[in-house]
């Protein structure tokens, strides 16, 4: 009997690319937006982190326009990411990028799609498949990185295993937590019960 394939279910936005940071860069050259009025994020909310956002709604008009101009083929991907992403897929585990970027009808499915499998592939990111979803713990996969904390609560109420991508923005919740790649590929091997 062979045994059942493992699957993990991988974000995009902060969990393989550093979406925060071109996208800060995005708006310091089109909203001439000084840098440094633009510090980390320490809540979740642009909005409420100090990036001179009046509410969430101005923040996603701004998210959109810059969808529009590109910004989801900028993201510097994280370290790490794609030598670990390799390394799981070589032993046997389905890579399954899960993300809700296609949140809204005003953004092009066709060029958020387009974008996001360009950018996985010219970064040389393994993967198997794409769901584009909201509710990410409707996915039955065997571990899920994510650094949102409304989705690692979500997947966690589902009984979803979920290694939280540490960030500022999401330090009150509990682990695993990994703070790298390196931590993200031994969590999985040690969560897949696979050998180092
Ligand atoms: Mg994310």
């Amino acid at each position: 009997m062979t045994a059942p394939v493992k699957a993990i279910g991988v974000d995009v936005d902060d969990t393989l690319g550093a979406y925060w940071t071109a996208f800060r860069a995005w708006r310091h050259r089109v909203h001439n937006v000084p840098l440094e009025q633009m510090p980390a994020p320490a809540r979740w909310s642009l909005a409420e982190s100090g990036w001179g956002f009046a509410h969430d709604g101005e923040y996603f008009d701004a998210h959109c326009q810059a969808v529009e101009d590109g910004l989801l083929r900028d993201l510097p991907p994280l370290p790490g990411a794609r030598e670990a992403l390799r390394d799981l897929r070589e032993r046997g585990v389905q890579i399954v990028i899960v993300t809700h970027r296609l949140c809204a009808d005003r953004l092009s499915p066709g060029q958020v799609l387009a974008d996001t499998a360009a950018w996985l592939e010219e970064h040389d990111l393994a993967f198997d498949q794409i769901c584009f979803l909201d509710d990410k713990s409707r996915l039955n996969l065997d571990l899920f990185f994510d650094d949102a904390p409304h989705n690692i609560a979500a997947l966690r109420a589902a009984g979803r295993r979920a290694v939280c991508m540490d960030a500022p923005y999401n330090a009150g919740l509990p682990g695993p937590r990994a703070r790298s790649w390196d931590e993200c590929h031994r969590l999985a091997l040690k969560a897949l019960e696979l050998d180092a």
